[in-house]
């Protein structure tokens, strides 16, 4: 077994994908593979042009225009209005999200988690917020979640710390992971856009329900914003199933093996 079929096995997708041809001989009649080009687990620069499995999306409408990141905002004494934001670089973004007193998450959190990666990646992945292991070391998906977005990035032929940047909405834990709070994703956003102007990504993949309706400003169910290539500002926007809920779920494992076909194919245009 290659390591990409390993790695496939691993976070669950089968039967694996393999050429008509094989899978032909691999499944007598009456058995059908979900899915029959291989991937090659390679640089997505080097990787060559490849025909991939993927459904049709088509492009939202929708075109969420980004907060401005040389342009602060005016404060208000409002709640739900976040800070002026004027961060200098990315030492300054650490210091002042580790500094953040904004909302009441500061008081139980830990550690703050600002990303991992690399600054400069071609694609950026936005989830929800740390859960516990992410909070006691200070980094995005390192938990049971993070092997399980490693491992289908890999089998997508990504490098996590060379082809892509990983951060969250909230930069700290909700207590008992609990869903994030509308006054925590408004106070936190500002250091997410500076994150998604500074990265400039080519492709944006926001991960889980909150992250998706936060980015694009929707109320949408996930389900129906999967499928469908969205915009912000001049970022385009793919959603998928955040890697927790994959692990709860592991039948839509093959749903987001499509997305995840689908983000590479477009980074390969
Ligand atoms: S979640 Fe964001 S806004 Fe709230 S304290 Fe942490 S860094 Fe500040």
């Amino acid at each position: 077994m290659s390591r990409q079929q390993q790695i496939l096995a691993e976070i669950g997708i089968r039967p694996l994908w393999q050429l008509r041809s094989t899978a032909d001989a691999a499944h007598p009649p009456g058995t059908t593979p979900i899915e029959t080009a291989p991937i090659e687990a390679a640089p997505i620069a080097a990787s060559p042009a490849e025909t991939l499995p993927v459904p049709e999306f088509v492009t939202s409408t929708a075109a969420i225009e980004p907060a401005s990141i040389s342009t602060p905002a005016s404060r208000t004494d409002s709640a739900e209005q976040p800070l002026p934001l004027a961060i200098a670089n990315w030492e300054d973004l650490h210091a002042q999200v580790a500094a953040c007193q904004q909302c009441q998450l500061a008081k139980t959190r830990s550690n703050t988690v600002v990303g991992r990666g690399n600054r400069q990646a071609r694609l950026l992945i936005i989830g929800e917020a740390p859960g516990e292991q992410e909070d006691l070391q200070g980094l995005p998906f390192v938990g049971k979640a993070g092997q399980l977005l490693e491992n289908m990035l890999a089998a997508a032929g990504f490098d996590s710390a060379r082809d892509v940047y990983i951060c969250n909405l909230l930069k700290c834990r909700p207590p008992g992971n609990r869903n994030p709070a509308q006054d925590e994703i408004v106070q936190c956003q500002r250091f997410l856009q500076w994150q998604i102007e500074a990265v400039k990504p080519e492709l944006i993949v926001a991960v889980g329900r909150f992250a998706a309706q936060s980015l694009l400003q929707s109320t949408a169910s996930l389900g129906s914003l999967r499928g469908k290539q969205h915009q912000y500002g001049n970022y385009p926007v793919l959603v998928s199933f955040h890697p927790a809920y994959l692990l709860r779920s592991p039948g839509e494992k093959a749903k987001a093996w499509q997305d995840w076909c689908r983000v590479r194919q477009l980074l390969q245009k």
